[in-house]
C-alpha cells in the first residue's frame, strides 16, 4: 500500500554523529526535489495528474553539494528521519525564496511521483512532508505562545515555559464502502475531478469508535443505515496528515439522500458498470477493487 513504512526502515530522531551517504527528502511547499526523466507516454491513473515523467529519483549527494555545503540554500528546517537499509534519511524544507534547483533537478508533487519514484522513497517522502509540516506548525506553544524546542530523544516539541509537549498529529478518518445485492454505494464530493466517484469517508470525532464514526458518516452523508461493518485495511495519507481506516459494510435501510455541500451526488453502482474511480495511490481504490472482485466471485 502506498505511503506505508517501507521494509528495512528504522525510524530515529537523534542525528548520527558522522555525516555519510544519505537520502535527502527536500521539500519546497508540497513539492519534492527529484531528478526527472523525460515525459512518459503512459498517462497516470490519477485524474489529478495531467502528465508524469518516465522516471524520477532522489537527487544524488554529488548534485546537492556546493562549496562543501550539502544544499545550495540554507534550509528552513532539517529533520533526521532514520535509516533505510542502513542509509541515513533526512528531511529538509527549502525556504520559499530558494533559487532554482541545479540542472537535472526539479520540484514535483507527490501524486505525480506515485509509481514513478521508487516505492520505499515515495513512502518516506510521505513521512517527511508530514513531519516537516508538523515541525513548522509547532514552533510556538499552543498554550502559552513561548517558542518550543525539539526534544532530543523522541519526536516531540516541548515548551520550556509551561512544559506542554506536542507530538506529530495524525487525524484518523474512516472510509466506508456500502454494499448490497450486486451494487456498491459511491459518492462524489464537489472537489473531485469530473466524473469520479469513491467510497464515503469522514474524520473520527472525540469519543467515537471507528464503527460509530462509520455509521454516523454514512447516515449524515447519504441518509443510509448500515450493518455488518468489517475491517479492510488502513493507509497513512499525507494530504495532509491522516490515517485512513477502511471498512466494508452492508446496506440495512434508507434511500440515498446526498448531504448538501458535502456530497454532490451519490448512487448505487452495479459492480459490472462502475464510474471513474480514484487512483491506486489511495486505499479507496483498493477497497473498491477488493469488494467488487469479491462480489463478482459471488462471496
Ligand atoms: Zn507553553
Amino acid at each position: 500500500m502506498p505511503f506505508t513504512s517501507p521494509q528495512g526502515f528504522e525510524p530515529a530522531v537523534a542525528a548520527p554523529m558522522q555525516a555519510g551517504e544519505a537520502h535527502w527528502f527536500i521539500f519546497k511547499g508540497d513539492r519534492l526535489l527529484v531528478a526527472l526523466g523525460p515525459p512518459s507516454p503512459q498517462p497516470s491513473d490519477d485524474p489529478r495528474v495531467p502528465a508524469r515523467p518516465s522516471w524520477a529519483s532522489l537527487p544524488g549527494s554529488e548534485t546537492l553539494q556546493k562549496n562543501n555545503n550539502i544544499l545550495w540554500f540554507e534550509p528552513a528546517r532539517t529533520l533526521y528521519l532514520g535509516r533505510l537499509a542502513g542509509t541515513d534519511c533526512w528531511a529538509a524544507e527549502a525556504p520559499a525564496d530558494a533559487s532554482a534547483p541545479p540542472p537535472g533537478l526539479a520540484w514535483e508533487g507527490l501524486r505525480t511521483l506515485f509509481s514513478v519514484l521508487e516505492d520505499a522513497h515515495f513512502a518516506l517522502a510521505g513521512r517527511a512532508i508530514q513531519l516537516l509540516d508538523w515541525d513548522r506548525s509547532h514552533r510556538y506553544c499552543g498554550r502559552c505562545g513561548t517558542p518550543t524546542e525539539a526534544k532530543p530523544e523522541e519526536r516531540a516539541r516541548a515548551c520550556p515555559a509551561c512544559k506542554l509537549a506536542v507530538y506529530p498529529r495524525i487525524s484518523p478518518a474512516v472510509m466506508a464502502l456500502v454494499r448490497r445485492e450486486g451494487e456498491i454505494l459511491l459518492g462524489r464530493s464537489p472537489h473531485f475531478p469530473p466524473g469520479m466517484y469513491s467510497a464515503l469517508a469522514g474524520f473520527v470525532e472525540p469519543g467515537e469508535t471507528l464503527e460509530q464514526c462509520l455509521a454516523r458518516e454514512v447516515e449524515e452523508e447519504v441518509g443510509v443505515r448500515v450493518s455488518r461493518i468489517r475491517y479492510f485495511a488502513s493507509q497513512p495519507w499525507p494530504f495532509p496528515n491522516s490515517l485512513m481506516i477502511a471498512f466494508v459494510c452492508d446496506w440495512e435501510s434508507g434511500e440515498i439522500r446526498p448531504q448538501a455541500g458535502e456530497i454532490e451526488d451519490a448512487n448505487w453502482f452495479k459492480v459490472l458498470h462502475l464510474p471513474k474511480l480514484p487512483s491506486r495511490i489511495s486505499i479507496a481504490r483498493r477497497l473498491i477493487d477488493a469488494a467488487v472482485q469479491e462480489m463478482r466471485e459471488g462471496t
